[in-house]
């Protein structure tokens, strides 16, 4: 006990979460012993506090002092926050991780589809992707992958393929016969390309339809090899 002076139940009253220990004859804030760094102001976290002389004053009161401190706010603000979430008056951090997360997802999906959009009505028109078609696009998603780079493009392309091509072979299958017409022709990097189309009836369109089905490289143009 410092000169005389002791802890007084009292402070309790304007600092609810002060607590005293009898075995120790120290004062805690419970806020600060829980959620403290365990740094700072260990007086009233780690270490407890015993300075009963200097504790109350109107001015230079430890308790008043450290009640507004920084470390004492931070401790109480994630002790309300514990508070809050054990309530479930507030999402816990897992789920605000997933929601964010979720929110995110739904976000590249549209950034995806609506390049996606764009690659098809281009590939439509025969419009080479190159150009200012994507400044708006890089513009709008600076803050989240924007998915614009050549090899994406690339893979989107690819993958735009895949699914055209099964399309296709899908409504192929469903006609009783189809031809395939190919014919070999040399590119301006003077490689040999066999290209490649069938023919068919389709039949819920009731209509002759002749699709490409793409380009295969050919290392030699002898008959056995283009079979
Ligand atoms: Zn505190």
């Amino acid at each position: 006990m410092t000169k005389g002076r002791k802890y007084s139940k009292e402070w309790e009253n304007t600092y609810p979460r002060l607590s005293y220990s009898v075995e120790e004859d120290a004062a805690y804030c419970a806020y600060c012993l829980v959620f403290g760094d365990g740094h700072g102001d260990g007086m009233f976290g780690m270490i407890g506090f015993r300075d009963w002389k200097n504790a109350s004053s109107d001015k230079r009161g430890s308790l008043k002092i450290h009640e507004n401190s920084k470390l004492h706010s931070a401790a109480k603000e994630k002790a309300d926050n514990f508070i809050m979430v054990s309530n479930e008056s507030k999402p816990d951090i897992c789920s605000s991780l997933s929601k964010a997360y979720a929110n995110k997802e739904v976000r590249n999906r549209q950034i995806l589809l609506a390049i996606k959009d764009v690659i098809v009505s281009l590939k439509q028109r025969n419009i080479a992707l190159r150009g200012n078609w994507d400044k708006e696009l890089k513009r709008k998603t600076s803050q989240c992958p924007h998915y614009l780079s050549p090899k994406v493009q690339n893979e989107l392309i690819y993958c735009c393929e895949i699914e055209i091509r099964e399309k296709i072979v899908n409504d192929c299958k469903l006609a009783d016969v189809y031809s395939v017409c190919a014919d070999d022709t040399t590119d301006v990097s003077v490689k040999e390309q066999l290209s490649l189309c069938i023919r068919f009836v389709d039949r819920i369109k009731s209509e002759v339809r002749e699709e490409f089905m793409g380009f295969v490289e050919l290392t030699k143009t002898d008959a056995e090899n283009i079979d």
